[in-house]
């Protein structure tokens, strides 16, 4: 509405306020041109042509006088008959004006002697040097504009008034369209930022709004996820955390009131305490590796290394399970397994990928291990006869502290973490991680590294 309020002003200004004075300038400017011209023209022999032409123009009147202000141009039968002398008073201030000017050439307004308008005069001296000056003397009247600019002033009325209008619709219609979407996703985003994820961002104006709507409609998803696995997290640390404690204290105590003086008692429970010890320091390890292995996986120490004799060094770690509890855990090897990779890294995924097969391990204790080399990339897979993972479970096993509930069998302490660092492992390496797996059925877990190696 201002802008439409800016537009009308400067309207008014230029076609009613200004425009005698606009005018006036533009018939001055005119005038004085003409009589520049023949100014400069006297004395050459175009200057009696370009006076005729000049005097048939309209509006202007071109007289030439002598010094007694005598008009000695146009000079046609009736001028003989009267010798028409340039009025006295008319006559002095026309030379006044042009003794005063500074220039050859003077441009003034003066009244009409009987009619309520001005004239634009224009005064110039016509020297040739021989011979007497003659007075160049033209003159136009200024017509009164008053019945224009009425015109103009009814017609400016309707103009402010239909933009005004229609500024106003404008204005209306945009805050409509624009603000009230954005209010009303700001009021929503409020929301959000007081904790309800169940806030709903509205659509359907127009195309920023929806993409903006449909961006923080998925920021408020991915909080309430961290939020939900954030509070998981604690519930499980706090659980896992407790339950060793609780296990040492009551130990603690047992050795204290009754197998204090029983060497083999007292060994078999100091030896309780000192695995759950263990498994506690295991837990707070995992959790701090994480962050230490998120941060040292900006800067891989990449060398050449074989896959598959990496698989069998960690292997040698889990050769307990083999020979005391009965797993049997097969190695194959196919093709050439050679990668360029951070050995401690890739030996870390294959580790937390081999404790998950033992630890979801319950009755079948096969597990096989594939590694296979490929024309560009070396894949690992392992695959157990556990419980396997529910469909609803598998996008989110791989998320940092998401631990599924039900197959969570062996005894075992598990921060939730081992599968989100495989998987920051490998895609540091640009490569990818996969799970083929289904209730009852086992799991498939794998892994592909790129070769990278240069030729
Ligand atoms: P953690 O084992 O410490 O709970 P992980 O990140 O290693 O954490 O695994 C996340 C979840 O994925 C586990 O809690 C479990 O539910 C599921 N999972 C991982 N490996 C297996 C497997 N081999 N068989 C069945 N479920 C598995």
């Amino acid at each position: 509405m201002i802008f439409a309020a800016i537009i009308m002003v400067i309207l008014w200004l230029l076609q009613i306020v200004f425009i005698n004075s606009f005018y006036k300038t533009m018939k001055t400017n005119e005038i004085r041109k003409i009589g520049n011209e023949l100014v400069e023209l006297y004395g050459t022999e175009e200057f009696q042509q370009e006076l005729l032409d000049k005097s048939f123009s309209e509006g202007i009147v071109i007289h030439i006088l002598d010094q007694n202000g005598s008009v000695v141009y146009p000079l046609d039968i009736m001028d003989l008959v009267r010798r028409p002398r340039l009025q006295g008073a008319a006559f002095t201030e026309f030379l006044n004006q042009l003794y005063t000017s500074e220039s050859d050439s003077v441009v003034y307004t003066s009244g009409h002697d009987s009619l309520d308008v001005e004239t634009i005069i224009y005064g110039g001296i016509l020297e040739n040097g021989e011979g007497p000056n003659y007075f160049l003397f033209i003159n136009t009247i200024l017509e009164p504009i008053d019945s224009t600019v009425n015109v103009l002033k009814n017609q400016l009325i309707v103009i402010t008034i239909i933009a005004l209008v229609l500024s106003m619709g404008l204005s209306l219609f945009l805050s409509r369209r624009l603000s009230e979407p954005i209010a009303s996703i700001t009021k929503s985003a409020k929301g959000l930022g007081e904790g309800r994820y169940d806030v709903e961002f509205r659509k359907g104006d127009y195309l920023e709004i929806d993409n903006l709507a449909d961006t923080l409609s998925q920021a408020t998803k991915e909080l309430k996820k961290s939020e939900e696995l954030r509070r998981d997290l604690i519930a499980n640390v706090t659980h896992d955390l407790k339950t060793p404690l609780t296990v040492i204290k009551s130990y603690g105590e047992m050795i204290r009131d009754i197998s204090g003086e029983n060497p083999e008692k007292r060994e078999y429970h100091i030896n309780t305490i000192i695995q759950e010890t263990d498994r506690l320091g295991r837990l707070v390890d995992d959790m701090l590796d994480l962050t230490k292995i998120q941060s040292e996986l900006r800067e891989l120490k990449m060398k050449e290394m074989g896959l598959f004799e990496e698989t069998e060094e960690v292997l040698e770690r889990f050769s307990y399970f083999k020979e005391h509890e009965g797993f049997d855990i097969t190695v194959r090897s196919n093709g050439d397994t050679n990668i360029l990779g951070d050995k401690l890294k890739i030996s870390q995924a294959v580790y937390n990928l081999i404790n998950n097969g033992i630890n979801y391990s319950i009755e079948d204790k096969r597990l096989i291990i594939d590694v296979d080399g490929h024309e560009n990339q070396v894949r690992f897979s392992i695959r157990d006869f556990g419980p396997g993972i529910g469909e609803d479970e598998l996008d989110y096993i791989w998320d940092r502290y998401y631990r599924g509930g039900k197959s969570h069998t062996r005894n075992k302490t598990g921060s939730g973490i081992g599968l989100s660092l495989v998987k920051s492992i490998i895609l540091a390496h640009k490569g990818q991680v996969g799970v083929e797996s289904s209730p009852g059925g086992g799991s498939l877990f794998w892994f592909t590294l790129p070769r990278n190696l240069k030729e």
